[in-house]
């Protein structure tokens, strides 16, 4: 609860005053407020500034009382011109203009804001009745790094790959821990419940079928469900000689540009990690391969083209 100090009582955003049996008003602050707003020479869209600059403008008109508010609209251009912004700008954003209507558009597009470039966009989209919406590109704390330690891959949810001695291999997805989705495998296996597991019932086919899940390879840590769903399809379509009982979701046919059959093993292996499952309890392994040439005849393996 705020309590009156100095006859100064701070309520939202304004800073009551008593003065004798009047009431004063004006703008509120906290003493840590550094006046640090967006920048003039940040890369964000004209309108974002002006928009922050009229804002300040409009809390000074409304919220002071008539001594307060010279001294607090002299206290804004002081800031804004510390922000870097100029006497031209500030007089610019202070203009009343009046209400225009709006373009109706049939279609929107979101855009990330690049001085020069998405202007020019915009003038070409308009032109065919489509309106256009900025965005910013990466924010401060999108750059800086987490402070929290990073779950290690498996005990996260995303899409994996499981290799059989085969050579065909299984794409899955979870959202729960991946660890966790491959005990649930393991148990399958042993109790031969080909209903829960598609390694499950590969391993009881015809043929020598054996899977190490440890070396189980993590293609993405996804915790967004729209987003396993399309890597799985993905990998699914990079990796044709698989036992999935399904394809996935259904792509949309942009997808096929980019993904190209490649005849020659990834280079990339050497990144992937090898998870370590515990194995107490149910072991989840079955049958290691301990032998360091694996067979696999036939493995297509696809790669996105990267234009
Ligand atoms: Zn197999």
């Amino acid at each position: 609860m705020e309590i009156e100090e100095n006859n100064q009582i701070p309520f939202l955003n304004v800073l009551v005053t008593r003065d004798k049996d009047q009431l004063r008003h004006t703008v509120c602050r906290k003493k840590t407020h550094s006046d640090r707003y967006l920048n003039a020479q940040s890369h964000h869209h004209p309108q974002q500034k002006r928009a922050l600059m009229k804002t300040l403008f409009h809390r000074a008109e409304t919220i002071c009382d008539e001594d307060s508010k010279q001294r607090e609209l002299k206290h804004i251009k002081w800031v804004l011109k510390c922000n870097g912004f100029s006497d031209r700008d500030i007089r610019f954003a202070r203009k009343v203009r009046q209400h225009t209507e709006q373009q109706t558009y049939q279609k929107f597009a979101c855009l990330p804001y690049v001085q020069g470039v998405t202007d020019r966009i915009r003038k070409i989209l308009e032109k065919r009745n489509i309106g256009t919406r900025f965005t910013t590109e990466k924010k401060i704390s999108q750059i800086l790094p987490t402070p929290k330690d990073k779950l290690p891959l498996f005990q996260s949810e995303g899409t994996y790959k499981v290799e059989c001695l085969c050579g065909k291999c299984y794409i899955g997805q979870t959202g729960r821990s991946i660890q966790c989705r491959l005990k649930e495998h393991s148990r399958a296996i042993k109790q031969y419940d080909k209903e829960k597991s598609a390694l499950a019932e590969h391993k009881f086919e015809d043929g020598d079928h054996t899977f190490d899940l440890e070396k189980t390879v993590v293609l993405a840590k996804t915790s967004k469900y729209h987003q396993r769903l399309i890597r799985e399809a993905i990998e699914i379509r990079k990796n044709p000689n698989n036992f999935n009982r399904d394809q996935g979701v259904e792509l949309s046919s942009t997808w096929n540009s980019v993904i190209r059959p490649c005849t020659h093993p990834p280079t990339n292996f050497s990144h992937r990690t090898t998870p370590t499952i515990p194995t107490t309890g149910n072991t989840p392994t079955t049958n290691h391969i301990n032998s360091p040439t694996r067979n696999r005849p036939n493995q297509f393996i696809y790669k996105l083209r990267r234009r």
